[in-house]
């Protein structure tokens, strides 16, 4: 039933929500790829986790792969913002495909903290989910070196060589408290364990955690607009429930909202992930219009200026002919 007249409903959207510096260069590369190049264009998994863009960017002519093998010799690929493993850009060399990286430069620092510590003989425990493509790629590179601990539950089981030779480091997209608790049961095995030199779970999972913290308490319901594939956006979902809101669904668009939830709600939270376009969170905000709820307030937490600019691969081509 709606709630009475006299309560007010409101609707409260989180920011910083939606695209990330590192989502933002990922498409647009894409998008420049195929006005420079032409289609088609190969993109090996989907550019980001969001099942819209990857649809949108499909109708313009890039061809979504699962790996290089399916890219014609010779041809152009775009690897994801997820960043991938050595093994994978030697196979991209063995079949002279022309590379253009679209890996998240927060990704890349990973990779090359998990490549020094390797050197540097430590065993590396890196927390993140196994079968995530960035837990993949950041594996590979030190395969002898890194174990994943995909969450608290594993942290008995893990063994390393030398105790006073440890480091952690994670995934870019997890839940901050949830991986802060697994780095205190490592640091009760550990004590000795070294931290990333600097926060490996990113400045843009941080800030959309956070807001969502703030704002959780008051929501009778929050929608998070993203993909099921997307780790920082089903992240939110579980931020938000254990911040308080009674119930909390992860949507693609506007279209899977079931009217059910809306029964009897008074405060409606919304945000998105870092893969989603803002256009989707305004078909939210509009059905919700349409269902009874005013304007949406906005809740700020922080501010993200960052940017970062296009690979260097796609960057020299782009050059105006002089
Ligand atoms: Fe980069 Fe963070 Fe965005 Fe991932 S979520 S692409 S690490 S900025």
């Amino acid at each position: 039933p709606p709630p009475a007249d006299d309560v007010r409903r409101r609707v409260l959207l989180a920011a910083p929500r939606g695209y990330c510096a590192g989502v933002d260069r990922a498409v647009i590369t894409v998008e420049k790829a195929l006005e420079q190049y032409g289609a088609p264009v190969y993109v090996r998994k989907q550019i980001v986790h969001n099942k819209h863009v990857v649809a949108n960017l499909e109708a313009r002519g890039a061809i979504f792969v699962e790996e290089t093998d399916e890219v014609p010799e010779g041809a152009l690929v775009v690897f994801s913002a997820h960043g991938v493993s050595p093994a994978v850009h030697e196979e991209a060399a063995d079949r002279q495909l022309r590379v253009i990286d679209a890996t998240c430069p927060l990704v890349t620092k990973v990779h090359k903290e998990a490549r020094r510590f390797a050197s540097e003989d430590y065993d590396i425990l890196l927390i993140g989910h196994r079968g995530h493509e960035e837990v993949e790629g950041t594996h590979g590179e030190a395969p002898q070196s890194i174990q994943i601990v995909n969450d608290a539950s594993e942290v008995d089981t893990v063994q390393v060589r030398d105790p006073e030779k440890v480091i952690w480091l994670s995934q870019t997209t997890l839940s901050v408290d949830e991986t802060l608790e697994t780095v205190g049961l490592l640091r009760k095995r550990f004590p000795l364990m070294a931290a990333p030199p600097s926060d490996d779970i990113c400045y843009a999972t941080t800030n959309r955690q956070e807001v969502i913290k703030q704002i959780a308490g008051e929501c009778d319901l929050v929608l998070v607009v993203g993909s099921k594939n997307s780790s920082n956006s089903v992240r939110l979902v579980e931020v938000a429930l254990a911040a308080g809101a009674d119930a909390s669904y992860l949507i693609d668009d506007a279209s899977e909202i079931d009217p059910a939830w809306l029964d009897g709600v008074v405060t409606v939270g919304i945000t998105s992930g870092a893969s989603v376009p803002d256009d989707l969170v305004h078909g939210v905000l509009a059905h919700l219009q349409d269902n009874g709820f005013p304007p949406a307030e906005e809740i700020t937490a922080a501010t993200e200026t960052l940017t970062f600019s296009l690979p260097k691969e796609l960057r020299r081509d782009l050059r105006p002919a002089s």
